[in-house]
């Protein structure tokens, strides 16, 4: 008869919406696999720590909806050594872990790979707001950080119309402007400032003053995270154009709240393609979601492996926004 497999699951790095979602479909998945599932608490920490507990069904009932990760999440800083890998594959070993499920970021992969590396087979699953993994067109919670921006958008728009103000909204997107771009577009903003791109403050304040000349009640300027300096930025627009404006940081209500259907639904389908290939006996990889469909790819791969802004979407905001 051949041995029960045993998975160990973990959430790491910055939480996103539907990583509950996606604990639940591993430990689902796999349950009906007839494996034994150990949640790991506090990330990589908590595997270090051996904050180990068993998993049954009910574990996981009632939180496909819920934001946040119910495993919790940490960042540690040990495991980036050599010494802390080996800590963390020895304690993996001495709970009989066949495989370790990663649910996180770019970071949290780096460290699966080490992990990997040790001698403990890995599968990640990526998730994270920013989308900004490069080996997959969607990572969970994009979908979820993306309409809680836009809802918050909508509202300062209404009152920014009433007052006929320039606003500028910073939204979640430290190196990569996928939110920004998408937030923008949906919102019907004015102008976008990304990472990707260079911009210069006097061709905006121009546009501001264009726009105002042309009957625009209002102006929106989405600014992404990155680029930092949201109210300085503000004060100059002001200055510049008298129009009264201000500055918006939405931070991180952004990560959190109940995941979007889109959400739930693509958690569901990582998680379940991630057990499928634990099934097959095949370890260190990435669960992405690519063209279309669910598949997976080697980990080392998956980190360097990049991704670049749709050009023609920016190209599309800027010409819808005139
Ligand atoms: P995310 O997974 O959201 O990108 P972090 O970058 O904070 O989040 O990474 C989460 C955890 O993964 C870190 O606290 C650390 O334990 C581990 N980690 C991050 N980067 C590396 C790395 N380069 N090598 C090994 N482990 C890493």
């Amino acid at each position: 008869m051949s041995k029960t497999k045993t998975i160990g699951i973990l959430t790491s790095g910055g939480d996103a919406p539907g990583m509950n979602a996606a604990i639940r479909a591993v430990t689902r998945c796999a349950l009906s696999y007839d494996m034994k599932v150990l949640g790991i608490q506090r990330g990589y920490r908590g595997l270090l720590n051996g904050e180990i507990n068993k998993m049954s069904a009910r574990d996981v009932s009632d939180i496909i909806q819920r934001g946040g990760t119910v495993l919790q999440t940490a960042r540690c800083k040990e495991f980036t050594t050599p010494e802390g890998v080996k800590r963390a594959a020895d304690m993996a070993s001495l709970y009989g872990m066949d495989t370790l499920v990663v649910i996180g970021g770019d970071g949290s992969f780096r460290g699966a790979r080490d992990l990997s590396n040790s001698g403990v087979p890995v599968i990640g699953i990526p998730a994270t707001i920013d989308n900004d993994i490069g080996c997959s067109d969607y990572t969970l919670g994009y979908d979820t950080a993306m309409n809680t921006a836009m809802d918050a958008i909508d509202k300062i728009r209404d009152t920014a119309t009433s007052h006929e103000r320039c606003n500028l909204i910073e939204v979640m997107g430290r190196s990569a402007g996928y939110i920004a771009l998408n937030v923008a577009i949906a919102s019907g903003a004015e102008k976008l400032l990304i990472p990707e791109k260079d911009f210069e403050l006097d061709d905006i304040i121009r546009n501001i003053i264009d726009g105002r000349n042309r009957g625009k009640k209002h102006y929106i300027l989405i600014v992404a995270e990155g680029i930092g300096g949201s109210t300085e930025m503000a004060k100059v627009i002001e200055e510049k154009t008298g129009m009264e404006t201000r500055a918006t940081i939405l931070g991180h209500m952004q990560r959190g709240g109940s995941p979007s259907l889109r959400d739930r639904v693509m958690a569901s389908r990582m998680g379940y393609h991630a057990v499928e290939l634990i099934n097959e006996g095949i370890g260190n990889r990435v669960v992405v979601f690519k063209n279309g469909v669910t598949t997976d790819i080697d980990i080392n791969e998956a980190l360097n492996t990049t991704k670049t802004i749709d050009e023609k979407a920016l190209d599309m905001a800027a010409r819808l926004s005139i």
